[in-house]
């Protein structure tokens, strides 16, 4: 499981994000370089996901989160990519509608989860209430510092259910970022996500720091780790992610269903196809 280990937060640890490199990119040279084992792996990830749809027993559950601009759209279009639109869900989650807010914290993510068989997305998850609602103090410390339990039993309950649960954080460094905003501002087609919201963050940077590292240090767990995705390069993130998320699927075993119906009996009755005991090309 060598790239799952290597990103992979050890429960218990400290997270100091400081001490991780964002432009890490293993031992590709560039982009050009990796196309052959990006490729191998959204090959494996579309097999693997077919195998989880066609099984219908477990699921799965990626969770990603991230500053602005870190990467989290472009990670679902490439894993995504791979995969059959029919077994899988994306959701994304923004400030709380009334609705939303009217329930416990957990209630929107909860109707999201998945159901046997299929691989959900979230753009964003449960961990903005101790994200962005920390640094903000949308609730007081006493309410936020709690969320981190109850976080850590809402997934340890889906896990006994049978899903499956990864989570990314797409690590990127303040200049990063800002040449990301940039890039938006030389794209018109791309001057729709920017708001006054990305660049009034990042004076917060420290802050949401802090905060990363909390749920990071307190929440990777055995049934739901938590995996620290070096993404200045994105397509060192995608080929990260992606190689993750098979490694993880591949440990799973899963097995195609025994087929319903007598195989032998539906060739000869349907396909005129009958076996043969001995090759007719057997030397005489
Ligand atoms: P975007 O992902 O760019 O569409 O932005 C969504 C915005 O919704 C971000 O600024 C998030 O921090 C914010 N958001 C998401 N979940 C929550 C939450 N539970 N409470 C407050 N703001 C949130
Ligand atoms: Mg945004």
């Amino acid at each position: 499981m060598h790239y799952f280990k290597k990103f992979h937060v050890e429960p218990g640890s400290k997270v100091d994000l400081s001490t991780i490199d964002a432009s890490f990119k293993d031992h590709h040279e560039s982009h050009q370089h990796a196309l052959p084992e990006i490729e191998t792996y959204r090959q494996k990830l579309a097999d693997l996901q077919y195998l989880m749809y066609a099984e219908n027993k477990r699921s799965l559950l990626i969770c990603l989160q991230g500053r602005d601009a870190a990467g989290k759209d472009g990670t679902i279009k490439h894993v995504l990519g791979a995969m059959n639109p029919q077994g899988c869900t994306v959701t994304g989650f923004k400030v709380p509608t009334k609705e939303e807010a009217a329930h416990d914290f957990l209630w929107r993510y909860h109707r999201t989860t998945p159901e046997k068989g299929q691989v959900a997305i979230f753009n964003r998850s449960h961990y903005e209430d101790v994200l962005v609602v920390r640094v903000h103090n949308l609730v007081p410390q006493q309410v936020w510092e709690q969320r981190y339990a109850h976080i850590n039993h809402f997934e340890q309950q889906l896990a006994d259910s049978g899903t499956h649960i990864l989570k990314f954080y797409l690590h990127i460094d303040p200049e990063e970022q800002l040449a990301r905003f940039k890039q938006r501002i030389d794209d018109p087609a791309r001057h729709w996500k920017i708001s006054d919201n990305d660049y009034a963050e990042r004076p917060l940077w420290d802050e949401y720091t802090t905060a990363f590292e909390a749920a990071l240090s307190q929440c990777s767990t055995p049934h739901a780790p938590w995996f620290i995705i070096p993404s200045n390069h994105k397509w060192f993130r995608n080929l990260a992610i992606s190689r993750i998320v098979t490694e993880t699927l591949e440990a799973l075993n899963m097995k195609f269903p025994e087929p319903t119906v007598d195989i032998n009996e539906i060739k000869q009755k349907y396909h005129q196809i009958v076996e043969k005991e001995h090759e007719e090309s057997a030397p005489q």
